[in-house]
């Protein structure tokens, strides 16, 4: 069922109180930097991109300056984030987007920010959202899980629960819902073992609910309960990997 706009908003008010400065842990000083940062933070913590772009920006300051970069050279500087070889032609290749089609500046629309290459929806979402404070929806893969569990989106593909969210959340909210979202999902909705017994939002999450049914509807009657010892099962309300 379609969650309501007042359970979302207690959803949101829950977790602003949680997490009142819900932005992102990136380090950057200007859109280029954040952007590179970005696509470096892909399936690899903020805090080890931090460590990683001072050198890089540091050698290669401005979209210019990187498009023009030997590729085993960042290879090397950006090695600890992993992925670097494909990170590596990523970055450059963004670069030199920014310098040959824009001059050299970060474009301050979704349109545009999803010409250039290396980066998707989701990158130009947060640029957006951090950079520009327009409002976007950035679905990485906190986003995606916890959405999936509190049954605020039903699909499998990040565009589409952009989407979903955009149609739930009001648009003040949406530059909001990222860093909530994933600060939740790292914190207590992990992608394993959610800890659902210390959530503050069991009483409008599709999971927990449909984890509770599943409890009741599983418990053996009196009569059966020295024949059946097993465990009660979960299925049907199984974490997102
Ligand atoms: S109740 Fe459990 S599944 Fe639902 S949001 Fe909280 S941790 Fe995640």
């Amino acid at each position: 069922m379609k969650p309501d706009s007042q359970s979302v908003a207690e959803v949101l008010s829950a977790l602003t109180k949680e997490f009142p400065n819900p932005k992102t842990e990136l380090i950057y000083d200007n859109p280029f930097e954040l952007i590179i940062a970005v696509i470096l933070s892909a399936q690899c913590t903020d805090a080890r991109v931090n460590q990683t772009t001072p050198a890089l920006f540091k050698k290669y300051p401005t979209p210019k300056a990187l498009s023009e970069a030997k590729a085993a050279e960042v290879e090397k500087l950006i090695h600890a984030c992993g992925f670097f070889r494909a990170k590596t032609k990523a970055i450059i290749s963004t670069a030199s987007d920014l310098h040959h089609k824009f001059g050299g500046k970060v474009p301050g629309t979704l349109e545009e920010l999803v010409t250039l290459a290396g980066v998707g929806r989701k990158t130009a979402s947060v640029v957006l959202n951090q950079a520009f404070d327009v409002p976007a929806i950035a679905v990485d893969t906190h986003v995606k899980r916890v959405s999936h569990r509190l049954g605020w989106a039903k699909h499998p593909h990040p565009d589409k629960i952009e989407f979903e969210l955009k149609g739930l959340v009001p648009e003040h909210q949406w530059a909001a819902i990222n860093g909530l979202l994933i600060l939740h999902g790292r914190k207590t909705c992990k992608a394993r073992t959610p800890l659902c017994d210390r959530c503050s939002l069991t009483e409008w999450c599709a999971f927990a609910k449909a984890r509770g049914e599943t409890a009741q509807r599983s418990r053996p009657k009196a009569s059966s309960r020295k024949k059946n010892k097993g465990t009660v099962s979960a299925r049907g309300a199984q974490p997102s990997r």
